[in-house]
């Protein structure tokens, strides 16, 4: 050990790496974070959580319309931007004071500062210092991408600034079709701005079920979201307070605000990984790692964003705390990364579990759809044109539950709960068995007897 100054330098303090410094500290290791920027990382600085704090805040505004049709007489309501922003900035500055004061509580020494490396066991601090460290975890996480270059690119904000606009935009572009799109599509309109989101493909949100893109699409076309997709933005020109967004359809759109989020890079850029000896994944740009979070250099570890592998807090943080557990811990962990529930807090909301239909059918033989869309108890009277969607997807043969795909109020809350089940294997007899709970959306999950559609793959001749 007198080698080196500590155990572990952790690059990095957002949510895998603050996870992986507390738990090798409680293992008894000497443990040193850098944080560059603010501790909590992307989710609590400026993702997950200042984001559900807008889109709460948004919703608002559906609950208000809505409560007409129960006999409210709502006075007209006003909103207030900078309110918001006030708020939702003092409540982040209380977590990243938890998160110090937590870290520091277990005993890890937190160092605000940017690091990189000098060579494989020794960190470089900006304050000029050096640590030698006998292992160091590599969780930078990763930054928004603007993609190609194109005329007026320095006028576009991504999901970073879109949390501190001094004022709300009255007119909105945004391109991309991801999950980062689409919730603050629905934040901003919520708030009252008016929204175009261009996506270059046929439908939104890539990857996810069928059925849910089609119907997130309609739902958020009914709130007034213009969706237009099959173009990209060519060109942003700026006159004055407002912009021109310019298509590649030949079209343009003009607004007070034009929002990217078209996808995330993983930061590895001037680490000094190639002082380190640290490969990088050619496929998706990520640090390499094996299924122990390894890289090619075998006392650094990496977790989180930085692999680009599922880019999600609880991801990341499961993994920080497998890399602590295995090094530190005499436990060796490795993080299984199948069926990982997501959600979409769009409006409506999506949640989903394990395979899309598409999927399913490309891996079994026989697969069940049971399927419902149905109007929610709240919009018989509220008079609003919305519907919820459940669905299963079912291994034929063995009568496994291998998905479940929801769209409608708290479709993230029931998410999480079916998840157990999908996750331990559940089949849809135990669905059946289980009782429904009534009056709930939910209960259509264990109600639903006869497959709407049912799937054979012929054998190959
Ligand atoms: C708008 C948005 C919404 C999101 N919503 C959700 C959601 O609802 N649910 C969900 O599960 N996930 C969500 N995510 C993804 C989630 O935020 C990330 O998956 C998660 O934060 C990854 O954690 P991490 O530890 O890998 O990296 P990060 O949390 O990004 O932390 C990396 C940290 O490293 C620091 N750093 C980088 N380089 C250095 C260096 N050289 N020296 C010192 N410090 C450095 C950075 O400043 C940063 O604080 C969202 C992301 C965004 C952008």
């Amino acid at each position: 050990m007198a080698e080196y100054d500590i155990d572990l330098f952790v690059i990095g303090g957002g949510s895998g790496g603050v996870r992986a410094a507390r738990i090798a500290a409680s293992y008894g290791a000497k443990v040193m974070i850098a944080e560059e920027y603010r501790m909590g990382g992307t989710c609590v600085i400026r993702g997950c959580v200042p984001k559900k704090l807008f889109v709460i805040g948004s919703h608002v505004r559906q609950e208000l319309e809505d409560a007409a049709g129960f006999g409210w007489t709502v006075p007209q309501a006003s909103f207030d931007w900078p309110t918001l922003i006030a708020n939702k900035d003092e409540e982040i500055a209380r977590l990243e004071a938890a998160y110090t004061v937590n870290v520091e509580k277990s005993g890890a020494r937190v160092v605000k500062t940017r690091a990189v490396f000098e060579d494989s066991h020794t960190l470089r601090l900006a304050t000029g210092e050096t640590v030698k460290a006998d292992h160091v975890l590599i969780a930078t996480g990763g930054a928004p991408d603007h993609g190609a270059e194109i005329p007026g690119i320095e006028h576009v904000i991504s999901s970073n600034d879109a949390f501190h606009l001094p004022e709300l935009p009255r007119r909105v572009v945004i391109q991309g079709g991801g999950y980062i799109a689409l919730e603050f599509a629905g934040i901003f309109s919520g708030f009252g701005s008016d929204v175009t989101v261009i996506y270059r493909g046929d439908n939104i949100l890539r990857g996810f079920d069928e059925d849910i893109r089609v119907q997130v699409r309609a739902e958020m076309e009914k709130r007034g979201i213009t969706i237009l997709t099959r173009c990209t933005v060519t060109k942003v020109a700026r006159h004055g307070k407002e912009f021109t967004t310019h298509l590649s359809n030949g079209s343009s759109i003009a607004s007070e605000q034009v929002m990217f989020a078209i996808g995330r890079i993983p930061n590895v850029a001037n680490l000094g990984l190639e002082k380190a000896g640290v490969a990088i994944n050619p496929k998706n740009g990520g640090i390499a790692v094996d299924g122990w979070s390894k890289t090619s250099v075998p006392h650094i570890y990496a977790i989180g964003d930085v692999t680009h592998r599922r880019n999600l807090t609880p991801v990341a943080i499961r993994e920080g705390h497998a890399f602590a557990d295995t090094v530190f811990g005499k436990r060796p962990v490795r993080v299984d990364h199948a069926t990982i529930p997501t959600a979409v807090f769009s409006q409506p909301e999506v949640g989903t579990v394990g395979l899309t239909e598409t999927e399913a059918r490309a891996q079994f033989s026989h697969v069940d759809i049971y399927k419902a869309t149905f109007r929610p108890i709240k919009a018989t009277m509220s008079g609003r044109d919305t519907r919820v969607l459940m669905k299963l997807v079912v291994d034929g043969v063995s009568d496994r539950v291998l998905g479940c795909h929801i769209i409608g109020d708290a479709a993230a809350e029931i998410i999480q709960a079916v998840a157990i089940a999908v996750k331990m294997k559940a089949r849809k007899a135990d669905f059946d068995a289980t009782l429904a709970l009534h009056p709930t959306a939910a209960e259509e999950l264990v109600t639903m007897r006869v497959p709407t559609a049912r799937h054979v793959r012929q054998a190959a001749e």
